[in-house]
């Protein structure tokens, strides 16, 4: 259903376990860089990586587009890969690292996979089901609740966003232009 990624990668210089912050802002250096990678394919930025034991073990971008799927939010692309590289769908050992406040679907499926941590970046106002219109991961209701890290590298998330909705108000601006002026 989702690309095959590459199986996972060491990240040697994070023997430390003092270094706790720091790492946080490591990984969601990855997780960045993932969502670039899906402004490079013209989908909204957003990305993600789920860390056992200070080792990737999946990552994943938002490609909605490009599959016309609209489950193809980076979180179950990651969830979906980490479970498959580590051969179970419990992920209670696992910390996932997202640029963007999570929706319904994918806190859900993080609830589903009893995943230990979230931290994400920015906030989604319109949309993010931990902070901005729901509080899903300390809903006690719910079978599991996890400890939640916000606004690890917000501002750089939330640029990446922003000049991706930009580049794409322009671009339709020029587009309607074409149309009322075809310059042949
Ligand atoms: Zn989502």
């Amino acid at each position: 259903m989702f690309l095959d990624r590459e199986p996972f990668m060491l990240l040697t210089d994070l023997s430390e376990p003092s270094i706790d912050g720091y790492s946080d802002e490591q990984f969601m250096r990855l997780a960045l860089a993932q969502a670039a990678a899906a402004a490079r394919q013209d989908e909204v930025p957003v990305g993600a990586v789920m860390v056992c034991n200070g080792r990737v073990v999946g990552s994943g971008f938002n490609q909605r587009e490009s599959r016309q799927n609209p489950l193809c939010h980076a979180e179950i692309a990651t969830i979906d890969a980490a479970a498959r590289q580590l051969g179970s769908w419990r992920l209670s050992d696992c910390t996932i690292y997202v640029t963007l406040e999570p929706c319904l679907m994918c806190v859900g499926a993080i609830l589903q996979a009893r995943i230990g941590k979230l931290v994400f970046g920015c906030l989604d106002a319109k949309a993010g089901a931990v902070e901005s219109l729901y509080r899903l991961c300390e809903d006690r209701r719910l079978n599991h609740q996890l400890p939640v890290v916000g606004g690890v590298l917000a501002s750089e998330a939330g640029s990446l966003l922003s000049e991706f909705f930009t580049r794409l108000r322009v671009r339709k601006r020029e587009s309607k232009i074409g149309e009322r002026w075809p310059s042949g």
